[in-house]
């Protein structure tokens, strides 16, 4: 390959035209998933024409999306419009309604000649884009790729197929090479007499999180570019020891860079490029800092799959798999959802996710066996669950992991592998801390977890008295810890036999 595929598809005539008098051209910048000023390719492009109209489009794709990415998201939002306010003086403009029938309005109204937004390539927004491009008439929307390292058609098989396998495909991306990373525009003019929008400081995006959204506001990670940015760095700082604790579920070592990254605070270009100089230049833990890499390449090589398949959050990638015989939802979905199986690696891990709508990774993968592998629960039960839940919900990151634990993906864990969520937490959490922290609801800091995860539980779910006090809640954790610690002991007995 000596051409790389151009990072940019515009389709429509207004940029040719215009260009051909070499006039200004006021352009609307459609902020979708890349809520960041450095390294927006998009933003660049519209603020080098002239003035932009930087517009956010509340529209059903985006409602349909779980209930904590959409509060995470709105977080996102405002932090983008203030440090646009504080470069240009003006904010994001936050428009309601389809973006095919409220861009092509905005462009007539202020006379713009191109819409920029960034490309991601999930099946709801190609819907949404499609729509646009047929009602804008001689206006033309630029789709810049910013959301990946690089592009999908860069990385083919020798056939000219795309990877279904990990490994080969990581390589493939090392040796073409990420795209760099794009400047950030000196200049941004604001185009003038742009309509109100919503006022952002009113703006309840995600009203059905009701109590839940204060106590996702407890547990927090600080939001916006300026925050990814420093969180990156700091974990290039102390990268030491990442590649050996990030399984372990009571230490804190990974980047905690999802949420951003889901959003595109901080692109995947800039983490890449960042990590790699300072692996160059020795300010960092080298063999850490390339495991970090690798996992970023993980989240490359599920959009890659998602691209190849679009509906992987809703087929399963096996053929094979699709007469396989789950078991009905009933009860056991409810249990898992709700943190009641008696398992206490599973319910820890759930609760984490329903207090800060984050959770380990490991514990991902023992939550998510045992809904398919114990419970033998359709994995798109789990997938909707963790899609309403996490803040750092991705698409594609989504669903390729659930795919790849329930054994229906490709280069997925085959179906015989069960994680055994009593050896795992032996093994990951050997002193009990994290399941301390979620189950009894301290962790000797002065997090008060129980009363968090007690203030989280929507209507609806059943509340078994012992959850109620903070009191109760410890006596029935220690019970199950007990009763965990009481079972380490049989078998190592049973293994000294
Ligand atoms: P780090 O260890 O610091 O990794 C750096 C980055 O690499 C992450 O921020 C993430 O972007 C990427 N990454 C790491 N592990 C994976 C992985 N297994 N797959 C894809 N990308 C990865 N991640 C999401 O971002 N959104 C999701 O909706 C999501 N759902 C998941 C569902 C299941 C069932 C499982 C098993 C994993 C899921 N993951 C998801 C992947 C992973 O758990 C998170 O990316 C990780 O926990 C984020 O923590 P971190 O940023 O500290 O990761």
């Amino acid at each position: 390959w000596h051409v790389r595929f151009s990072a940019t598809r515009c389709i429509g005539i207004g940029v040719q035209v215009q260009h051909l008098w070499n006039q200004p051209m006021t352009t609307i910048f459609w902020l979708c998933r890349d809520f960041r000023l450095s390294d927006n390719p998009a933003l660049a492009a519209a603020a080098k024409d002239g003035p932009i109209a930087p517009v956010f489009v509340i529209d059903s794709a985006l409602m349909d999306q779980g209930a904590a990415s959409r509060w995470r998201l709105q977080r996102g939002l405002a932090a983008f419009d203030t440090a646009l306010r504080e470069k240009t003086g003006h904010g994001v403009t936050i428009l309601r309604g389809e973006a095919s029938d409220v861009l092509p309005k905005l462009a007539r109204q202020i006379g713009a000649g191109a819409i920029h937004a960034s490309d991601w390539p999930c099946a709801p927004m190609r819907k949404a884009q499609d729509a646009l491009r047929k009602a804008l008439g001689d206006v033309t929307l630029c789709l810049h790729a910013g959301h990946l390292l690089i592009h999908p058609r860069m990385i083919r098989t020798k056939t000219g197929g795309s990877y279904k396998v990990y490994t080969p495909f990581a390589r493939a991306v090392r040796e073409a090479g990420p795209d760099k990373p794009v400047n950030r525009p000196r200049d941004i003019a604001i185009a003038a007499d742009l309509p109100k929008g919503e006022d952002l400081a009113k703006l309840n995006l995600a009203p059905d999180m009701r109590s839940g959204a204060a106590v996702l506001d407890r547990h927090a990670l600080p939001a916006g570019e300026d925050a990814a940015a420093t969180r990156l760095e700091r974990f290039l700082d102390h990268a030491k020891g990442y590649g050996e604790g990030r399984d372990r579920l009571d230490m804190d070592v990974t980047s905690g860079l999802a949420e951003a990254l889901a959003l595109g605070e901080i692109s995947p270009r800039t983490v890449w490029a960042r990590s790699m100089a300072r692996i160059q230049d020795d300010r960092t833990s080298a063999d850490d800092a390339r495991k970090f890499l690798s996992e970023v390449l993980w989240r490359e090589f599920a959009w890659h799959l998602l691209v190849e398949f679009p509906q992987m959050d809703s087929r399963n990638w096996r053929e094979d798999w699709m007469e396989f015989p789950w078991r009905p939802r009933g009860a056991g979905l409810e249990a898992w959802q709700q943190a009641r199986t008696g398992i206490p690696a599973v319910d820890a891990g759930l609760r984490e996710m329903r207090v800060t709508g984050r959770m380990h990774n490991r514990v991902r993968m023992i939550v998510a066996s045992y809904l398919t592998k114990h419970l033998m629960i359709d994995w798109r039960a789990g997938l909707r669950h963790f899609a309403d839940s996490l803040t750092d919900w991705d698409p594609a990151s989504n669903a390729m992991n659930w795919q790849w634990v329930a054994g229906s993906g490709p280069d997925a864990s085959p179906f015989f592998r069960i994680f055994n969520p009593v050896t795992q937490a032996e093994k990951f959490d050997p002193k009990g801390a994290y399941r301390r922290r979620w189950l009894l609801g301290y962790d000797g800091s002065t997090a008060d977890t129980a009363r968090d995860y007690f203030d989280a539980i929507p209507k609806g779910w059943e509340v078994p008295d012992a959850y109620k006090s903070g009191d109760a809640q410890r006596k029935l954790a220690e019970r199950r810890v007990a009763a965990l610690d009481a079972y380490g002991q049989m078998r190592e007995k049973l293994q000294s036999l």
